[in-house]
């Protein structure tokens, strides 16, 4: 009996196994025919600033609309680009994309591009971002890199010439999902950045822990004195919002004022401020 159900358990592993790996060899081959099919949408999501109420950025994240699956989130083939060599097409197709739907937008509005660690460290790099300028005519002030912390790692030997090479360009450099990578400080050190994303898992329980609100506070104190501007990420609530705003921090982004969605400058909703203070109207005298 033992040994029966033994058996028809590792037949059960042996099955999901073997599916896991059709399914991903199958990604694999789709994805290699996606750039060239224009099955790379890029969406948006507005970064606002949280005082003033005012959209000033929009971040690019990436889509795939894959004809036989529907749209396809980037945590499910991110990865796999990078692991098979196909991310730097993908990459330059949103740059691209993003750069041309920023340009063709009134005002000064910024975008806000993803960047891979592979994309990074190719040598044509700094290139890459300077065509997509030129094509689109998109000021270089009105873009902005997102790093992660991985990239500037990886990127330590080789990169101090495309970092240059960008920041000669004048676009804006950021660091993505601050404070889950190795030694963050090794790489303020290292390179100059505009920006700092602090990752929304120290913001999603601000409103209970303490301990997320100090290490919250620290970044923000640290930002200040370093003269970096911060956006936090992954904003859902009111709570969330009003705690950031109370400690100083300028920028935010996440569900509370808009979802990701196609339009380059979707309806944000602020959530409840104006409508609050609508009430503390002063009474007619
Ligand atoms: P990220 O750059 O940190 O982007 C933020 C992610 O958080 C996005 O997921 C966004 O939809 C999600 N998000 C925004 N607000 C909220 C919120 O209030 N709550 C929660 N729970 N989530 C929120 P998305 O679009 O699925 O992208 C996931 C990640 O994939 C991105 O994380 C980024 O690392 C990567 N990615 C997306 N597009 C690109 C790209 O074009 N190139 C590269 N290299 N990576 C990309
Ligand atoms: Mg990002
Ligand atoms: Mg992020
Ligand atoms: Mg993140």
């Amino acid at each position: 009996l033992a040994k029966g159900r033994g058996r028809a358990r590792y037949e059960v592993f042996d099955d999901d196994l073997r599916g896991r790996i059709e399914r991903r060899l199958d990604t694999e081959l789709a994805l290699r025919t996606a750039v060239e099919r224009g099955e790379i949408e890029t969406w948006f999501q507005p970064i606002v600033d949280l005082q003033q109420q005012t959209v000033v950025a929009t971040e690019a994240l990436a889509r795939w609309r894959r004809p036989d699956r529907g749209l396809v989130a980037p945590g499910e083939f991110i990865a796999i680009a990078e692991e098979v060599g196909l991310i730097k097409g993908i990459g330059t197709t949103v740059l691209g994309q993003a750069c041309r739907a920023a340009a063709s937008l009134e005002g000064h509005l910024a975008v806000s591009v993803n960047v891979s660690p592979r994309q990074f460290v190719q040598d044509d790099f700094g290139a890459v971002v300077k065509l997509a300028l030129a094509e689109t005519g998109l000021p270089p002030d009105q873009l902005w890199l997102e790093l992660t912390e991985s990239a500037v790692l990886e990127a330590i030997d080789s990169a101090a010439r495309t970092f240059q090479e960008l920041r000669s360009l004048g676009v804006r450099l950021a660091i993505d999902d601050f404070g889950t990578g190795y030694s963050s400080f090794a790489h303020l050190k290292s390179f100059t950045v505009d920006l700092l994303k602090i990752d929304l898992t120290f913001i999603r329980d601000l409103e209970c822990s303490d301990h997320d609100r100090a290490i919250v506070e620290g970044i923000l104190r640290l930002a200040d004195s370093l003269k970096l501007d911060v956006v936090a990420e992954g904003i859902e609530t009111i709570g969330q919002r009003d705690l950031l705003t109370e400690m100083g921090c300028r920028y935010g982004q996440g569900y509370l004022f808009s979802k990701p969605g196609p339009a380059v400058l979707p309806d944000v909703d602020f959530g409840d401020m104006l409508s609050s203070s609508s009430l503390i109207r002063p009474s007619p005298k």
